[in-house]
Order: C-alpha cells, then structure tokens, then sequence
C-alpha cells in the first residue's frame, strides 16, 4: 500500500510499504479522512520531539513512522479476539494508546501516561496511509455524524480535555481562543457549545478567521482585541523561526487574576518577560492531548454542538500529501483552514 513515512527532520518520504495484517485485538481500518494537524507540520519542520523520539515501552514501530493522528475510515476486517461484526462500520480512532497501569493512568490521566503512545505520532502507524491497523479500544463508530468529521474527533477530545482546565472559570467569565486552525475552532466550539462558555476566537490570518465565522464562532481581528478578558486559550503555536508567541501575547489580553491556558505545541526557545504574567497574577495552565472523561463525554459533545466542520476541509489525495500538505502548511497557512488527506 502507499503510505508516507517520518524518517527525520524535513525527510518525509511516500513509499510502498506492506499493508498492515490487523493483529491480536486489531481491526484493520481502510482509511478515508485523515487530517494534517500542525503538530505534524512542526514535528516535520523542527522535530522529531514525538514520532519516535523517546524510547518508550510500548513503542512497537521503530522510525520511519507513518504519521497522522487525526483520522478514520472503515474498517475493512478484524484481527483474532475482535468482533468480526465490525467489519464495514464507519469509525474515528481515538489515538492515545497509554499502559493502564503507571500511576498516571490509576488516576484518570491516561493523557499523561508514562508509557504514552499515540496513533501517528508516538511509537504506532497512523492516518497517512491506505490503510491503517489499531485496536479495537481505539475506534469510535461515528455511524450517526459526517463522515467528513473524522479528522476532528481528536481535536473535539482535545477540546474537552481544555475545558476541564478552566471549569472553574468558564461561567460569568470572558473567553479567547487565539489560533482559527483546525485545534482552535475545535477547542471554541467546545468551550461554546458543550461548556456554554462566553468565547471570542481571533487569528492573524483573515482567512481562517473569515472561516470561524461562517461556523458561527464570534470573531476579532487581532487589531481589535483589547485588555477584558478572563481566560485566554493558546491554539496558535508559533512559526520556529519567529520569537513571537501567541501563547505570551495572550497574556496582554488578560485581566488581572486571569488565566492563560496553553495548547499549542512549541517546540523551540520563545523570550518572554516573565514579569508580565506576575503584574496581572495570571496562572499558566496548560492542556496536553486528552484523557478517559473526554472519551466518555464524546457522545454528549458531538450533540451539542452546532457548526459544520465541513466548511474548514480542503480535500487533498495521498499523492499530493508533500507538496500540497506539509509544504503548503509551511507556507501558506492563510489559504486553508483544515487539510485533510483522502487516501
Ligand atoms: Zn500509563
């Protein structure tokens, strides 16, 4: 099968690679949607700091690694001890693949498992394939949404997962999310729809702002964001080759006692003056991946919310997944909101 494969930094690489035999416990899932996140983006860019790069008890697959963690399909057959009723059902897979047994995991923070592993990004083959075997504890049956959403499942979960950071404070409470991409409209969707939260999203490039309007999130131009709000959520990330952070500009929107919740994925050295969190005595929090309540409470976010993700997608085929997905993510964010790769 064709598959693209991370050998390293800026060395990704379409091959043809066995098609994977689904083992004991998999399904195999013929993949359809499979969505280019900007963690993958920057892993390629400035990495490798997940896909491999730790050594880690659960990692079954040694680098290269098919990436993707943002993805879904059909599954096509099951492997020994899986339902073979499962063949031909529609499913998202729910990436985070953690051991069950550190300490971590006995207190419901599957998300931050010692032995962490994660479907496209950390020791297992992900979405950037024809096909793709998982467990069958990692499947959700999307049978009743958009088949289109299943490279938005994983950020829905990541969505729930921030929530939970800033329960506390979402009620009465002012909330921005700085970043329009794939995450942040996710994440605003969230905080709006399932926490019932006060949120304004605002991005730098008008496009992506343009498109969470259309969903129906309220919207700013960075120009016009002004010193009123209470929570601040950082989707954005920075380019490597910038000094400027969403996550610390974030902390001139916030009021005194705010709090600045981090999600975006920076892997490089950013400067900041730390006094500027101190003045306003604002806390850093942060959000990583996502944990068993988030799982549980998918089935309750996927009815309460209201937009049409359809409108963020920008269909690419696998063939053109270098060129017009990794490359273009590096270029040219301002023209599309979400790429998701149709293999
Ligand atoms: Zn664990």
């Amino acid at each position: 099968m064709k598959a693209l494969r991370f050998y390293n930094q800026r060395d990704i690489r379409l091959e043809d690679v066995d098609k994977p035999m689904p083992g004991d416990g998999e399904v195999l899932i013929k993949v359809t949607h499979s969505g280019i996140s900007q963690t993958q983006v920057n892993e390629f860019m400035e990495g490798p700091y997940l896909i491999n790069a730790i050594s880690n008890p659960l990692t079954e697959e040694p680098t290269p690694l098919i990436p993707g963690h943002e993805f879904g399909g059909v599954i096509e057959s099951v492997g020994p001890n899986a339902d073979p009723r499962l063949v031909g059902v529609p499913v998202a897979v729910l990436p985070r693949k953690n051991c069950g047994e550190c300490e971590q995991c006995a207190s419901g923070h599957e998300n931050l498992c010692q032995n962490l592993n994660y479907y496209g990004l950390v020791g297992a083959h992900g979405g950037f394939a024809e096909y793709a075997a998982v467990s069958a504890k990692n499947i959700y049956p999307v049978g009743a949404i958009d088949t289109s959403l299943y490279s938005f499942i994983e950020p829905l979960l990541v969505g729930v997962n921030a929530g939970r950071q800033i329960e506390d404070r979402i009620q009465g409470s002012k909330i921005l999310v700085l970043g329009a991409g794939g995450v942040g409209v996710c994440v605003a969707a969230v905080l709006k729809d399932y926490f019932g939260g006060d949120v304004t999203i605002s991005d730098i490039l008008p496009f992506r702002l343009q498109k969470a309007g259309e969903l129906g999130l309220k919207t700013l131009n960075q120009a016009d964001l002004v010193c009123e709000y209470d929570v601040v959520v950082d989707c954005a990330g920075s380019d490597p080759a910038s000094q400027n952070a969403a996550l610390f500009e974030g902390a001139e929107y916030l009021k005194p006692t705010g709090i600045l919740l981090m999600l975006g994925s920076y892997f490089h050295e950013l400067s900041f003056v730390p006094f500027s969190l101190l003045a306003k005595q604002i806390q850093l929090r942060t959000s990583f991946a996502y944990d068993s309540y988030a799982e549980s409470k998918l089935d309750e976010v996927l009815e309460t919310l209201e937009p049409d993700f359809n409108v963020l997608i920008h269909e690419i085929s696998l063939d053109e997944i270098i060129d017009e997905g990794y490359f273009r993510s590096e270029v040219d964010k301002n023209g599309f909101v979400r790429i998701v790769v149709r293999p």
